[in-house]
């Protein structure tokens, strides 16, 4: 019996999964095996911008149920939420 989890959240910065990856992971790749896990089981694992497509991928090669979410603790995003201002024009 295990209690180890996909992520390790130390220090609240979850770093990406891929082997010599240092990059702070940005999303989750949420799967399991269908052979090995129940249905209730979930592996995750943290991926940089960068190889979240390489794992999602070698995940569903695999016709592993895979899912892509955005890291919940991902530090917020200034330009994410800035309004539309540029967007907007006078009109006289
Ligand atoms: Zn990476």
């Amino acid at each position: 019996m295990s209690a180890a989890t996909g992520v390790d959240a130390r220090g609240g910065v979850a770093v990406c999964s891929r082997a010599g990856c240092r990059a702070e992971a940005l999303w989750q790749v949420v799967w399991r095996n269908p052979r090995i896990h129940d249905a209730s089981r979930r592996k995750i694992w943290a991926a940089c911008a960068e190889h979240v497509d390489y794992l999602r991928e070698y995940l569903a090669s695999r016709a592993f149920p895979v899912e892509v979410v955005a890291m919940p603790d991902a530090a917020p995003d200034d330009s994410a939420n800035a309004p539309p201002d540029a967007t907007v024009k006078a009109d006289s």
